[in-house]
């Protein structure tokens, strides 16, 4: 059986230092510099990749209200047949917003949002299994 592309990694770039209201995850401030976060769609994983590229659209998961301020900006992207948590475990970066994109975790990853400060982005997502 051929594994399918589960999940999938938006390489983020917060350009200045944002204060946003996560749905009702609550209010956090955003620091400058990359971003990885990890999710994944059990049916159609490029359209929920293009609506993460979408601007005008209504706000759902917790990575909506991030990506639809204008300081911030997808950088790479990448897919992978890898489970969601496993892939967002063995990501670098620091968990700066608990809760983030994983309420419905169930691997204790604490958040699916990690911060890397100012860590090249390309040379991260130059590891990437598989692109776009
Ligand atoms: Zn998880």
């Amino acid at each position: 059986m051929v594994n399918q592309l589960q999940s999938y990694q938006l390489f983020i770039n917060v350009a200045k230092e944002i204060d946003l209201i996560i749905g009702k995850l609550g209010r956090f401030i955003f620091p400058v510099g990359s971003y990885v976060y990890t999710g994944s769609a059990k049916t159609n994983i490029d359209k929920r990749i293009e609506r993460h590229l979408c601007k005008e659209k209504k706000l759902h998961w917790h990575i909506d209200y991030l990506l639809n301020n204008d300081a911030v900006k997808i950088i790479d992207i990448k897919k992978s047949e890898m489970i969601e948590c496993s892939l967002n475990k063995k990501t670098y970066g620091m968990i700066i917003i608990r809760g983030f994109g994983s309420s419905d975790c169930n691997f204790c990853c604490g958040s699916h949002l990690k911060y890397l400060g100012d860590y090249a982005l390309a040379e991260l997502s130059a590891n990437a299994t598989r692109r776009l």
